[in-house]
C-alpha cells in the first residue's frame, strides 16, 4: 500500500486501521485452535476410541481456520464495506472462541479427556491472553471473546468443586489480571491512534502550506510546477483543450515606491480576489508564479473562453482599480493568453513560452491589453 493509497478522513483513516491490524493478527491464530485441539485430542487415554469426536472437532477447526484466511477485505477505499468486513470477522473470531470454549469445558468433564484436559486449559489461558493484547482495538468485542473462552472451563471446574478448587481460583485471578490488561491494551491502541491521526493532519497541512502562496492563498510557484505539465499531459492524452492566462501587474514598482511595500501587498491581494470572483469554476487553478505576475489555469476551455474572460478581468480591473487604504488606486495588467496545441507544441515548455511571449509583446505594445498567443 502506497502513502497515497492511505485514507485521509480520521474516521475513514481509523477504520482503515483497524482492518489493516486485524487482519494481520488474525493471521496466525486459527492453526493454534486446530493445534491445540489435536494435541489434547491424540495425547487424551484413547485417541483411536475417539476417532469419530477427535476428526470432527478437528474439521471444525480446520474450517474456521479456513474461514480466516479467505476471509479478505474488499476496497480499503469503502467505509462501508470495511464495517461490514470487521463486523464478519469478529463474528469468526467469537464463533471461534464460543467453539473453543465449548471445547474446552467438554474435555475437562469427561474422563476420557483426564490425562490432556491441560494442554486444553493451558490453550485456553493462551487464546485468552492473546485475545486481550491482539484485539483490545474494539474492548466489548474482546471482552466477549474472552469470556466465551474462558468462562465454560470455569463453570464445571465450579461443578467439581473441591477437587478442583485450586484450578479453579488460579484461573480466576489470571481472568481478572487480563480484564485488566484489555483496559490499558486497549486505551495504548486508541493513543496511538490518535497519535497517527495527528501526524497525518499535520503532513495535510504542511503539504498545503508547501503548495500555497502565504500572501495571496493563491497556489505558488511549486504548485503550478507540478500542475502544469500533468494537466498538459491529460489535455493531450484526452484531446480536451487547455488553456493557459499569465498575467503581469503594470508598472507595480511605482505602487511600492509611492505608497510602500506593505500598501503593494495589500495590491497584490486584492489583485488575487479580484482574479478568484471571476475564474470561478472548481477547475481553474490559480496561481501567483512569483513577484506581480499570475496564472491561470483553465482545464476545458477552449481559447475563446479563456480570453473572453480574461478580457472580463483586464477590462474590469483598467476601470476599477483596486482598493488602498480606502481608496480606488487605478491598477492595469497585461496579459497574454493561449491554448495548448497539441499539434505544435512540442512540450508543456514551449506552450508556456509561447504564452510568456504573447505577454511580452501585451507590454511593448504599450500595456494594459491582452493578446493572444
Ligand atoms: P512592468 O509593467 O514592466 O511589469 O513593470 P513593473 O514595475 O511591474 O515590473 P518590474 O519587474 O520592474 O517590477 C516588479 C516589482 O514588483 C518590483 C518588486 O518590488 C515588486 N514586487 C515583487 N514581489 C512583491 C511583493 O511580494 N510585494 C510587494 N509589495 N512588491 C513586490
Ligand atoms: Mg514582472
Ligand atoms: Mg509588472
Amino acid at each position: 500500500m502506497t502513502d497515497a493509497e492511505v485514507p485521509r478522513h480520521p474516521a475513514a483513516f481509523a477504520l482503515w486501521r483497524e482492518v489493516q491490524d486485524t487482519r494481520v493478527r488474525t493471521r496466525l491464530g486459527g492453526f493454534y485452535y486446530l493445534l491445540a485441539w489435536l494435541l489434547t485430542w491424540l495425547f487424551s487415554a484413547d485417541p483411536a476410541g475417539l476417532l469419530g469426536v477427535g476428526l470432527g472437532g478437528s474439521a471444525l477447526f480446520f474450517v474456521l481456520l479456513l474461514a480466516r484466511q479467505l476471509h479478505r477485505p474488499g476496497p480499503l477505499d469503502n467505509p462501508q464495506q470495511l464495517q461490514r468486513w470487521l463486523d464478519q470477522h469478529w463474528g469468526l473470531l467469537l464463533l471461534t472462541s464460543l467453539c473453543w470454549g465449548q471445547a474446552h469445558a467438554w474435555m475437562l468433564y469427561r474422563a476420557e479427556f483426564a490425562d490432556s484436559a491441560l494442554i486444553a486449559t493451558l490453550a485456553t489461558v493462551a487464546f485468552s491472553t492473546a485475545m486481550t493484547f491482539n484485539f483490545a482495538m474494539r474492548k466489548r468485542r474482546a471482552m466477549l471473546a474472552i469470556a466465551l473462552l474462558y468462562l465454560p472451563g470455569l463453570v464445571v471446574l465450579a461443578l467439581e468443586w473441591p477437587q478442583q478448587r485450586a484450578l479453579l481460583v488460579t484461573l480466576a485471578c489470571y481472568l481478572s489480571y487480563l480484564l485488566l490488561v484489555l483496559g490499558r491494551s486497549h486505551r495504548e491502541y486508541q493513543a496511538t491512534l490518535a497519535l497517527e491521526l495527528k501526524l497525518l493532519e499535520q503532513q495535510a497541512r504542511l503539504d498545503l502550506l508547501s503548495r500555497t502562496d502565504s500572501l495571496t492563498q493563491l497556489g505558488n510557484r511549486y504548485q503550478f510546477n507540478n500542475l502544469f505539465p500533468s494537466l498538459v499531459a491529460g489535455s493531450r492524452r484526452r484531446g480536451e483543450p487547455l488553456s493557459l492566462v499569465l498575467l503581469d501587474i503594470d508598472h507595480f514598482k511605482q505602487v511600492n515606491d509611492r505608497f510602500g511595500h506593505s500598501a503593494g501587498d495589500t495590491c497584490l491581494q486584492a489583485f488575487a480576489e479580484r482574479l478568484r470572483e471571476v475564474f470561478r469554476r472548481d477547475s481553474d487553478a490559480l496561481l501567483r508564479l512569483g513577484g506581480e505576475e499570475f496564472g491561470v489555469l483553465l482545464p476545458n476551455t477552449s481559447l475563446e473562453q479563456a480570453r473572453q474572460l480574461a478580457e472580463e478581468f483586464r477590462a474590469a480591473l483598467a476601470s476599477q482599480g483596486v482598493a488602498l487604504e480606502g481608496e480606488r488606486r487605478p491598477l492595469t495588467t497585461s496579459l497574454g493568453v493561449g491554448a495548448y496545441l497539441a499539434d505544435s507544441d512540442a512540450s508543456a515548455e514551449a506552450f508556456f513560452k509561447r504564452v510568456d511571449d504573447a505577454l511580452y509583446r501585451a507590454k511593448m505594445e504599450g500595456r494594459d491589453r491582452l493578446v493572444i498567443a
